[in-house]
């Protein structure tokens, strides 16, 4: 008798994640990004990752990776798995740029902020693709990117279609301090999480094009994307550490939740408020519709 090999048509489970860059603690913003990546995978059984995307040490500030989590918990956000950090995976997208080297689609760009500015481009135009100026001290990487149309569907703002050169120009993969740009680093890591779906703030929808098209050159399979409303502040600015914005309180976590919940457009009913969070998360999750959240770019 023989034994049945598995078959190797395997279909991915739905894999979510949340990958705060730890640049301050987590804001309302960025809670109401990974409840819906949370709620969106617990919905559908899948497994919900939390990776720390630490690639600018700069940026970063001391203790919010501890802040972040701690709050995690505190909402009920629990995670699976060991939490993957960036900065400790150097070594991967060393492989993934060595293989766009061995395709020739990528090359040394020795032009600074400057000297983009002072030629009027609004995306890089491919100045260096012939050849970068010698005698400098650092030079990017970047990559070719071709005039071409992309277009896919977001999960909640609908029908997309970029002018992929007009959109990036030829985008940096390695900045000239050697750090890897988010991009690649992005891709990269969803593919090696086996990530189904990127549930993230409508801030990084013109992120998609530039990331599809690295997937494209990468024979790497997309996982579906989401943009839900980014939170803005009184300015209209997007809520973040350098615009100022408050940490969220992890004293009433249960009002906070709701209004998340309200924001999402799950219309909460009043009284779960009273509930405790594990219970308000149980409640979104089987009341959980990914076509009622806002199909906006801002709150
Ligand atoms: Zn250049």
């Amino acid at each position: 008798m023989t034994i049945q090999e598995p078959s190797s048509i395997s279909l991915l489970s739905p894999t979510g994640r949340f990958a705060p860059s730890p640049t301050g603690p987590l804001h309302y913003g960025s809670l109401l990004t990974a409840v819906a990546s949370y709620l969106n995978i617990r919905a559908n059984n899948g497994t919900w990752l939390v990776r720390i995307d630490d690639l600018d040490p700069p940026r970063q500030m001391p203790g919010a990776v501890s802040e972040i989590l701690h709050a995690l918990e505190v909402y009920g956000l629990h995670w699976d798995q060991d939490i993957v950090y960036q900065s400790k995976r150097q070594h991967i997208y060393d492989e993934a740029l060595a293989k766009l080297q061995e395709k020739g689609l990528v090359y040394f760009c020795s032009c600074s902020r400057k000297d983009i500015l002072e030629r009027g481009e609004r995306v890089y135009s491919g100045h260096c693709r012939k050849g970068h100026l010698a005698g400098r001290k650092q030079y990017a990487m970047r990559i070719k990117v071709p005039q071409t149309t992309l277009s896919w569907n977001d999960l909640i703002q609908g029908p997309q279609i970029t002018e992929l050169f007009q959109a990036n120009g030829d985008f940096v993969v390695r900045r000239a301090d050697g750090l890897y740009a988010y991009h690649l680093a992005a891709v990269i890591d969803d593919a090696a999480q086996r990530i189904t779906e990127s549930i993230r703030g409508a801030d990084l929808l013109p992120s998609t094009s530039a990331q599809r098209y690295l997937q494209q050159v990468l024979d790497i399979e997309p996982p579906e994307y989401g943009h839900i409303p980014v939170a803005v502040n009184e300015k209209g600015e997007k809520l973040s550490k350098q615009a100022g914005a408050t940490p969220i309180s992890t004293v009433d976590p249960a009002t906070t939740l709701c209004k998340v919940l309200q924001d999402l457009g799950q219309a909460p009913p009043e009284d779960l408020e009273a509930s405790s969070v594990s219970d308000i998360l149980r409640w979104g999750q089987k009341n959980w519709s990914l076509d009622n959240v806002p199909a906006r770019h801002t709150l």
